[in-house]
């Protein structure tokens, strides 16, 4: 901010909740795409980019009325064309809308991964932000419990791949089918309707509209009185409790270890069956890192042909900042001519060196001195000066940075030493 003068230093900050992306953060986003493309690929998933803008209704009658997200946290304008649109606060119901418009039904099961910036009016805070990213992936087309346990392994996949099956646990849960979580529902309303005076504000809402979000409430009170609140296990139809039965086992069959907790609930209205969760204990309190599960009604719901589906997303912030530190980028080779003819040949040298995979760093101008300060200051492993001299005699003078060492090399043979 030092270089900024006081008065221009607000109009310059990020909007709140936002942030630039340097280098070594951005490196690290780097290795989670990567990694993401290279897992995706093995299972058979394509990439899909959906635009970051959509129609607010795409999102207004996936996510329900009453989700947190719609009320509170949706970026929501009016475009100069009259149009109600919205950044994009999650991928699923922007994938489910591709999937209509571009008729992909012919073609289930579709299997897709897409990465990129999200929107949500949140409250900033370490791990949280408004503007984030996620990698998401999405099997569209697939009633069989196979392919629930097909997207949590590639979920466990991909973190493995990242190194982080080690600061990662997974727990399970299952939500029922429709008529399970119906009949749940009614006995949740039963038993929080008892304690109506004594549930937080928010609570108090949810117990009108989504009863199931009040098991996710943080308030301290909520939670004395979720303890003893019944559980969706003893309401799963026999159907449900088949379909459950079939994931855990598939799981223990793919090798991935996992536990059951029946407080994952998924706060979205649109899931169904399996919800899940990779959470850490590194981040405070942002401890999810990847999450997903079954939204069999969504497409239907959008008015596309019933879609069962099933699918996760993760973080790439909280995922970058679980990695270890990636390893630095290759050193470039310093470029130092002395004069005018030099400085000419600088500039095929530098391609002819970039061509042969070396990263070049041309310091642009100043005397010699000046562009030795340069090529320490980017790290270069090595520089290669020359003047009028070098270039009648078909040389450089080249020297090695670690080591001060310095000595004359022909032309010809400079990338073979610079290679050594
Ligand atoms: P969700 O779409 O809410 O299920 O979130 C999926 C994943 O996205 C979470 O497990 C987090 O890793 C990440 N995430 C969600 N909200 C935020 C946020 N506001 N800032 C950063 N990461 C987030």
């Amino acid at each position: 901010m030092k270089y900024i003068r006081e008065e221009m230093a607000k109009d310059l900050r990020a909007v709140r909740g936002t942030h630039d992306i340097l280098d070594g953060e951005i490196r690290r986003f780097d290795r989670v795409i990567d990694a993401t493309r290279r897992v995706c690929a093995l299972y058979g998933f394509e990439p899909l980019a959906t635009p970051i803008l959509e129609f607010t209704d795409v999102f207004k009658r996936t996510l329900g009325d009453a989700s947190d997200i719609v009320n509170k946290e949706m970026y929501t304008f009016e475009d100069r064309g009259g149009d109600s649109v919205t950044l994009r606060p999650e991928f699923t119901a922007g994938v489910a809308r591709a999937f209509i418009t571009n008729g992909l039904a012919q073609r289930v099961p579709v299997k897709v991964y897409s990465h990129g910036p999200l929107f949500r009016y949140e409250r900033p805070q370490k791990g949280r932000y408004r503007q984030f990213h996620q990698i998401n992936a999405e099997i569209l087309g697939a009633a069989e419990p196979a392919a629930d346990v097909e997207a949590v392994t590639l979920g466990a996949h991909l973190l493995d791949a990242l190194g982080l099956t080690g600061k990662t646990k997974l727990e399970i849960n299952s939500l029922g089918n429709a008529e399970s979580r119906e009949r749940y529902r009614a006995a949740l309303v039963a038993y929080f309707g008892k304690y109506k005076n004594d549930l937080s504000e928010d609570s108090r809402v949810r117990l009108e509209k989504n009863p199931l979000r009040i098991l996710d409430s943080k308030d301290e009170g909520d939670r004395k009185i979720i303890v003893g609140a019944p559980s969706l296990e003893d309401h799963y139809t026999e159907d449900a409790a088949r379909f459950f039965a079939a994931v855990r086992d598939g799981l223990e069959a793919s090798g991935v270890a996992f536990a059951v907790n029946a407080r994952i609930v998924r706060g979205l209205d649109y899931y169904c069956h399996t919800a899940f969760e990779f959470t850490t204990d590194l981040l405070g309190a942002q401890n999810a890192v990847l999450g997903g599960g079954r939204y069999d009604g969504l497409i239907e719901q959008m008015g596309g042909p019933k879609t069962p589906a099933v699918g996760f997303a993760a973080g790439i912030e909280r995922l970058a900042l679980l990695l270890e530190d990636a390893a630095a980028p290759t050193r470039p080779v310093a470029l130092v001519p002395i004069g005018p003819a030099a400085e000419r040949k600088a500039v095929s040298l530098a391609r002819a060196l970039r061509e042969d995979g070396f990263p070049v760093d041309l310091g642009f101008g100043g005397n010699v001195g000046k562009r030795m300060k340069r090529a320490a200051k980017c790290g270069a492993f090595a520089a290669v000066i020359f003047g009028d001299r070098e270039l009648e005699s078909g040389s450089y003078s080249l020297k090695r940075l670690d080591t001060g060492a310095e000595s004359p090399v022909a032309a010809d043979a400079l990338t073979e030493e610079l290679r050594t």
